[in-house]
């Protein structure tokens, strides 16, 4: 183990240790089975287990109420970006609305303008999407078929840590880079779907979770694979599925419910994390600026600059030395960003933390 880096990777991103070491010890042979979790079938009675395993542990941790589905979906999140307004805008009158807070919720918008009439109700570009809308900054309308928001833009390193205001308007979100880390009111909810990669398991699986009245007003004649109401049919075994993805989902979901002990103890772990960086961050009387508000702070993907190019590279420079790797902001922002999902470790941002405070020491100096 002595070789693993911390891995501040916004995705695809660490997971537990214990998760990589049950899928190590399972890679060659199941217990029982003989077969690889890379080679067995997706009809085998062991991945059956695995479906509804996943789909219950992932009820337990959500509390969530009878009437929604658990779909295992591919394409990634943004297959999602054209899924929804296919099944939910197509053929319809009635506007789609909305939020663009960052990077992610503004890519959603032009796949669901191919198919319908789209408002964006607030706009965040103006302010770089450093913070997300106050409640009397956007109105969404009750004609609206949907509203859509994205809860953590990874990019920027904004969160909303409660739901936005849509009235009765069936609520959809792109929870891709903070799933499962806190718990969710569900039932406000119309929809809410994950790509794996960042707090769930590897690239490959897209949970969707969707209130069954939603499968009633899908469009019809859509083509099979890209119907919500034909993935809940074929219960997400429509095609082949990508197993060896939704086998470490299911252990994810153990690791969450056995180990951490729950959504709430998640999100305390993830609060004690991000309050130690914002901390630092706003004690270093400028030298790290954080580049999300302070209201608008991602529990998941701190966002920070230094003062110049020149001692942001030196920075990351010193920073991969000792270990602490892929900490580089997205292009499109620059500076840092250090993503701290579910299963980084509270040692890796104390590593992280003790860096900074040596880091800024040192180039004071
Ligand atoms: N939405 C969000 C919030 C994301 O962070 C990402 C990936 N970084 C996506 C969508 C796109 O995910 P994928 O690559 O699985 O399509």
């Amino acid at each position: 183990m002595t070789d693993r880096v911390v891995n501040f990777s916004p995705g695809p991103a660490v997971l537990p240790l214990e998760v990589l070491t049950q899928a190590r010890d399972d890679l060659l042979a199941l217990p029982g089975i003989g077969i690889s979790p890379l080679e067995i079938s997706h009809r085998s009675s062991w991945f059956d287990g695995v479906l509804a395993e996943t789909e219950a542990n992932l009820r337990r941790l959500l509390s969530l109420p009878d009437n929604y589905r658990v779909l295992f979906m591919q394409g990634g999140a943004r297959l999602q970006f054209s899924l929804i307004p296919l099944n939910l805008l197509r053929g319809r009158t009635q506007p789609a609305d909305y939020l663009v807070t960052g990077t992610w919720s503004q890519m959603a918008v032009p796949e669901a303008r191919k198919e319908g009439q789209v408002r964006v109700v607030y706009d965040g570009q103006g302010a770089q999407f450093s913070r997300l809308p106050r409640p009397d900054e956007y109105f969404v309308g009750s004609d609206a078929a949907y509203a859509y928001y994205t809860s953590n833009e990874t990019i920027q390193g904004v969160q909303f840590l409660s739901e936005p205001v849509a009235g009765d308007v069936p609520l959809i979100c792109d929870a891709s880079s903070d799933f499962l880390c806190r718990p969710l009111p569900m039932e406000k909810y119309a929809l809410v779907y994950a790509c794996a990669q960042k707090n769930l398991g590897p690239a490959g699986v897209t949970i969707v979770i969707l209130r069954d009245d939603l499968l009633g007003r899908c469009a019809d004649g859509l083509h099979t694979v890209l119907s919500y109401k034909q993935c809940a049919k074929e219960k997400s075994l429509l095609n082949t599925p990508p197993v060896f993805a939704v086998y470490i989902v299911l252990l994810v979901t153990r690791w969450l419910l056995d180990r951490v002990g729950g959504l709430a103890a998640m999100e305390a772990l993830n609060r004690q994390k991000a309050n130690l960086l914002y901390t630092l961050i706003d004690q270093s009387q400028g030298f790290y600026q954080g580049h999300a508000e302070p209201g608008s702070r991602s529990l998941m993907n701190v966002t920070f600059r230094l003062p110049d190019e020149a001692t942001q590279t030196a920075f990351l420079a010193g920073a991969r030395e000792r270990g602490l790797a892929e900490l580089k902001g997205h292009r499109s922002v620059g500076g840092i960003r250090a993503s701290i999902y579910n299963a980084m470790p509270l040692e890796g941002v104390w590593a992280l933390a003790d860096y900074l405070r040596e880091f800024q020491v040192y180039s004071r100096r």
